[in-house]
């Protein structure tokens, strides 16, 4: 029996990194899957490929999550295939580094649409759904710059930030009708996206990091798997880092 037996979950941008980690997670304890991308159309199918050998269902949607309304067609489309939907995972985001001094509009508005409005976008079509079922589990992806803000990363910090309070409104808004939603906040994790970093900044990180590793998309897996399955069942409103005890 998997934790998540007969349980459907959508997790966005699931193609690469984290999100794949979830997303492949979920499959092997029994859920059916449902994912975005924004333009890894192999890799969507791929991961298609390798959860329906698990005997899982799986179907991957390209869907800008900055779009409200491909955010709201892709919910009715998820929820007209599967029926359902138990589990969102709100994992797609993207990175535009600078410093505040050098940063343009457009390089805040890009992350603050594709980080933080897309939330409300998904959470919005979602709502329904899980209100109407009576149950339901959201997950945002913060970081733990948005607990502690970072240099070079105002946009991000604050887009993530702001998924915090998003989450927390969210349980209020929603705990009546059973639906909890919580963030999980990563901190170093090797993917796509880290793999910019230069080796010297990498080590830095890891210096300040209590289990002296980066973490990996698995690690942050199972702290999804806990949220999105009964064993979190009177955990709603929170935030749980994942980042090997990072100090400072
Ligand atoms: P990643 O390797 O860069 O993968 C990002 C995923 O998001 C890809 O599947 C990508 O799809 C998708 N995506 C990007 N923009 C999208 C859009 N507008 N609509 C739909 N999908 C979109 O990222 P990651 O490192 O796994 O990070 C996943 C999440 O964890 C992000 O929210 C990130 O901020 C957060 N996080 C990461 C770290 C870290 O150290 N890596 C730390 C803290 C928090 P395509 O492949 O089609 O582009």
């Amino acid at each position: 029996m998997g934790l998540l037996n007969d349980k459907v979950a959508l997790v966005t941008g699931a193609t690469r990194g984290i999100g794949r980690a979830i997303a492949l997670r979920y499959a092997a304890e029994g859920a059916d899957v449902a994912f975005t991308y924004l333009s890894s159309a192999e890799a969507a199918e791929s991961l298609v490929k390798e959860i329906e050998q698990m005997g899982r269902k799986a179907v991957g949607y390209r869907s800008d999550a900055a779009s409200y309304d491909e955010a709201h067609e892709l919910v009715a489309a998820v929820q007209k295939e599967f029926g359902r939907i138990d589990v969102l995972v709100h994992n797609a985001g993207i990175t535009r580094d600078t410093l505040l001094m050098r940063m343009t509009a457009d390089q805040w508005n890009a992350v603050i649409q594709t980080n933080l409005t897309s939330a409300f976008n998904i959470s919005h079509a979602i709502s329904s759904v899980m209100a109407r079922q009576r149950g339901g589990s959201i997950i945002f992806m913060s970081s733990v710059v948005g607990i502690g803000g970072n240099v070079g990363q105002a946009n991000y910090a604050a887009s993530k930030a702001g998924l915090i309070a998003l989450a927390k409104s969210i349980a209020k808004e929603l705990g009546a009708r059973g639906v909890r939603a919580n963030c999980i906040a990563p901190g170093f994790i090797q993917t796509d996206m880290t793999a910019v970093l230069s080796d010297e900044i990498k080590a830095s990180f890891v210096e300040g990091i209590s289990l002296r590793r980066a973490g990996t998309p698995d690690d942050v897996a199972g702290v999804a798997l806990f949220l999105a399955s009964g064993l979190s069942s009177y955990v709603t409103g929170q935030v749980i880092s994942c980042c090997g005890g990072m100090r400072g």
